[in-house]
């Protein structure tokens, strides 16, 4: 995401390279350029003019500061701005209330179900909640039927009527079930509609007014540019929201509703939905995200991912196996899992910063590790607790078993080695205290 803001706001900056101070002359080109940029990305033609005009009086403003070059202090500047435009603090979500109840909103299609589904795994597992979800579309059985499936993966229940088209009911014996049950969070995920209606508007007031939540949050598609402003404007002047969701920002997006929704609504985005999996849900960091956009990677978002799969228990039993030489093809599996936990390969390398921009146009592929776990799964208990028995005619028959060649095994084989080597010298010297999941 953001790709080609990234580049063409540095191409900006570079104008500025060869100058030794920041002139009303250079500035102006600059900022024509950050400006296109912008516009380009989709970003509201008024918010655009706005902030180049902050970048420009607070350009104009600095000291000559012989340490730092123009082009340097223009890409803070404009980092700083950026933040200040996607709102600058990280707001949170409200969970006082008991129970606190989170209404969703947005039109069909944007990802409310599914973020609805992701948040409460997210509020579980990182802030020790109890949630239930509320399936309140009775137009579309699809719909709770989705609901149905993604609470049983994540293990959290969720409350429907199947006969009742009353939306408005359903919410509120949810309410008093969650109660009963002893649920500290609600989730209400309502039907939406393609484009916006007054039905869709009348009935989500309607369920507002009934069930009071603590927070109402408004799901929009990041990639439907500037549609996800109005649509922000039109639900934000029925409903006054609290915070803003953007979905799909892993996909080909420009970006613009990111840097424009809180100018227009004054609404804080919330959270961002980067996949279709569970566990693609991210906190939104006005801060790093600015980072992101000037391409300076977010490397904080990264550490703080690979912190959070982090499995303490399981990393010392690694380390005691490593020093003793015991690691073996379990332990390797287990790594992969973990790996595979911290989510889409491309997404987590593209988070360093420099990398993003060189893998751009390569496919990683998020399947990498599924002929590798053929190859462990065919090999027998003992053969992968004591790798060293396994020579030619086990190799062969594990090819065999896994649907693999012998050169894919030979390959894992050299590659496990290698592993084990590296992972006794990076132990050894104590750095695999930190980092012992992200060997390969
Ligand atoms: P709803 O109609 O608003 O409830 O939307 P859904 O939750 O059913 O989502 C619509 C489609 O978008 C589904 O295919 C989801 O898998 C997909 N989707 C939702 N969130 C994301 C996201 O953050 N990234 C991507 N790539 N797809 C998403």
């Amino acid at each position: 995401m953001f790709d080609n803001l990234s580049e063409r706001l540095e191409r900006s900056f570079k104008i500025l390279k060869g100058e030794g101070k920041i002139t009303e002359i250079n500035v102006a080109e600059t900022l024509k350029d950050v400006r296109k940029a912008l516009l380009d990305a989709d970003v509201n033609y008024k918010v655009a003019k706005t902030f180049t005009d902050t970048v420009k009086e607070k350009a104009m403003g600095q000291n000559v500061l012989t340490a730092v070059k123009p082009s340097q202090l223009m890409v803070k500047i404009v980092h700083d701005e950026l933040t200040q435009l996607m709102g600058g603090e990280t707001v949170d979500v409200n969970l006082k209330g008991a129970p606190a109840v989170i209404l969703m909103s947005g039109l069909q299609g944007s990802g409310k179900t599914t973020f609805s589904g992701k948040l409460a795994k997210m509020l579980k597992s990182k802030r020790g909640k109890n949630p239930m979800l509320v399936a309140c579309d009775v137009y579309r059985p699809a719909a709770i039927e989705q609901l149905r499936v993604l609470g049983e993966q994540i293990g959290v229940p969720v409350y429907s009527e199947i006969d009742s088209k009353d939306p408005v009911k359903i919410a509120q014996n949810a309410i008093k079930e969650a109660k009963s049950k002893g649920h500290d969070l609600v989730i209400v995920d309502t039907a939406g509609r393609l484009a916006i209606d007054e039905l869709m508007m009348n009935e989500i007031a309607a369920i507002k007014d009934a069930i009071n939540p603590e927070e109402i949050l408004f799901v929009v598609d990041s990639m439907t540019g500037q549609d996800a402003v109005n649509t922000a404007k039109e639900f934000n002047d029925r409903l006054d929201f609290n915070g803003v969701v953007l979905t799909k920002l892993d996909g080909d997006t420009r970006g613009g509703a990111a840097l424009s929704i809180r100018s227009v609504v004054n609404k804080p985005i919330k959270f961002v939905g980067t996949g279709e999996k569970m566990e693609a849900i991210d906190q939104f960091h006005p801060s790093r995200m600015a980072d992101r956009i000037l391409g300076m990677g977010d490397i904080v978002s990264l550490v703080e991912r690979a912190q959070e799969q982090y499995d303490e228990e399981e990393a010392k039993r690694l380390q005691k196996r490593i020093s003793k030489n015991q690691f073996d093809f379990n332990d390797f599996l287990s790594q992969i899992a973990q790996i595979k936990k911290m989510g889409n390969l491309k997404d987590l390398a593209s988070m360093i910063p420099g990398v993003g921009k060189a893998i751009k146009d390569i496919d990683i592929d998020d399947n990498a590790f599924k002929s590798i776990e053929a190859i462990i799964y065919s090999m027998t208990p003992q053969e992968r607790s004591n790798p060293e028995v396994i020579n030619g005619s086990r190799r062969a028959r594990i090819a065999k078993g896994s649907g693999t060649n012998i050169q894919e095994v030979n390959r894992l084989m050299k590659q496990f080695d290698q592993t084990r080597k590296m992972m006794k010298m990076v132990t050894s010297s104590k750095m695999g205290k930190m980092m012992p999941k992200m060997k390969r």
